[in-house]
């Protein structure tokens, strides 16, 4: 375990959150100023690994196994020159410049790490968001969220578990899964999950036969993927419903029960397996964190520097509101994405040097650079944004190539493009000798 203690010729930038934009920043400050001892780099986490959150609806449907694509925070520090923290932040202290990380237990309830002070020079929190189910009645204890890997993995051994089950009793099932929320996370498990169902029987648990799974999609709006544009939405829509997921429409739900969920309008849809994915917002510890000014989900107000009210605090990523600047003048909020928490976390390694020097730095600019929707690796749809060509709409090979490739632009960042190569025909060798799903 590195030492705690601070060091006091260098300034100390601590980052709490080390997923799509914490970790990314923490390594290229690793390399930029922790190289060169130009600062200390503290990285904190509640997790010990690193699993790329878009990746999670892969983990649930089984055709991604975490163990494979985990990335080890401590071996990631040492290769990067920064340090790594475990534990959950839990307060902040801004006149003092101390965060508290809360004690660490292991799996079985024991206590590994008592709780902690950590002081800071300058704070960046990039701790990401979880699912809002906006209080509805059941959402807690009923459903799945899929904020984090253990949840993933959760909803994958429970849909495991049915088919293994009915194995066991000998007689034919059926199974209902119930998708609460039609934004990019729902969207993308309905699809994957849809084309994780007939492995499984392929693989012998044929007790639940694909024909007798009914995956059913609900939501509130009047159509699928609010945040995206028509045609996306109307693909990705007619596609679901080719693959027989079924899309309910103009439809909130009021209750979420063990049997499955009642709509506002009294509709009951029966799922043994219930996700919530309808919502997101920044964790409730942000709300009021401190005396920080927030915005709307918890989420922290930051100005064109990704600068908090405080200046020594930073925000970024999906827990930062940002009415950002863009290329044609007007500002948008920018939106709860990866690669907008991958821009910012570029933006503040490439500015940080004079930030903390008081010197004018150029303001934040948010670059849609388009949205890709995965239906599996069966079909991706969305568009790309070019400086001439303006939106393109995308489908196909080409679509499909571009959405893995945002994957692996975040593993060079995190790698090297030489071992994110070996990545890639390592990945290729698995798919080709390993089981297609994961079945444990
Ligand atoms: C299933 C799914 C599919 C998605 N698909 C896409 C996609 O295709 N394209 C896209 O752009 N976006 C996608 N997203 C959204 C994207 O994952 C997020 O916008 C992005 O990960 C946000 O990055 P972040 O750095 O803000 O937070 P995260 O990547 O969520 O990282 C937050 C980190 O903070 C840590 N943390 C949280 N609380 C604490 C605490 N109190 N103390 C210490 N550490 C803490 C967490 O362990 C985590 O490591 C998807 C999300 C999901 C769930």
């Amino acid at each position: 375990m590195p030492e705690t203690t601070p060091d006091v010729q260098l300034p100390r930038i601590v980052i709490v959150g080390g997923g799509a934009g914490g970790l990314v920043l923490a390594t290229l400050l690793g390399r930029k100023l922790g190289k060169k001892k130009l600062a200390s780099v503290i990285l904190a986490d509640t997790q010990l690994t690193h699993i790329w959150k878009p990746l999670l609806h892969e983990v649930a449907a089984g055709s991604l196994n975490p163990y494979e694509d985990e990335l080890n925070y401590f071996a990631q520090a040492h290769r990067n020159h920064f340090e790594f923290q475990p534990g959950t932040l839990t307060g902040l202290d801004r006149e003092r410049k101390v965060i508290l990380l809360d004690d660490m237990k292991d799996t079985d309830g024991e206590k590994v790490l008592d709780a902690r002070e950590l002081s800071y020079d300058y704070l960046v929190l990039a701790v990401g968001s979880v699912t809002n189910d906006f209080g509805t009645t059941g959402a807690q204890d009923f459903s799945i969220h899929l904020d984090t890997r253990q949840q993933a993995e959760y909803f994958h051994r429970t849909m495991l578990n049915h088919y293994y089950r009915a194995e066991a009793s000998g007689k034919t099932e059926a199974l209902g899964i119930v998708i609460v929320g039609a934004g990019a996370t729902g969207v993308e498990l309905a699809a994957e999950v849809h084309h994780a169902i007939p492995v499984l029987a392929r693989y012998g648990l044929d007790r639940i036969q694909p024909a007798d799974v009914t995956i059913t999609l609900v939501e509130s709006g009047s159509r699928i993927l609010s945040g995206l544009d028509d045609r996306t939405a109307a693909e990705a829509h007619k596609e679901l419903e080719k693959i027989g997921v079924q899309v309910l429409l103009n439809e909130s739900v009021s209750e979420v029960s063990a049997d499955g969920i009642t709509t506002k309008s009294g509709r009951f849809v029966s799922a043994q397996l219930r996700v919530w994915s309808a919502g997101v917002k920044a964790p409730d510890f942000m709300k009021g964190l401190a005396g920080l000014h927030n915005e709307r989900g918890n989420t922290l107000v930051v100005d064109d520097f990704l600068r908090t009210d405080d200046p020594y605090i930073f925000a970024l990523g999906d827990c930062a509101y940002c009415n950002a600047q863009t290329a044609s003048g007007k500002r948008r909020a920018v939106p709860p994405r990866a690669q907008s928490a991958f821009l910012q976390a570029k933006w503040l390694t490439k500015h940080f040097p004079d930030l903390m020097a008081g010197n004018p730095v150029p303001a934040f600019e948010y670059r849609d650079y388009g949205s890709l929707i995965s239906l599996s690796e069966a079909r991706t749809v969305g568009n790309l944004m070019g400086n001439l060509t303006g939106r393109v709409n995308v489908d196909g090979y080409i679509a499909r190539l571009m959405y893995v490739s945002l994957y692996r632009r975040h593993q060079a960042v995190l790698y090297g493009w030489t071992r994110t190569f070996i990545f890639v025909l390592r990945d290729l060798l698995i798919r080709k000798s390993g089981p297609r799903l994961k079945m444990h």
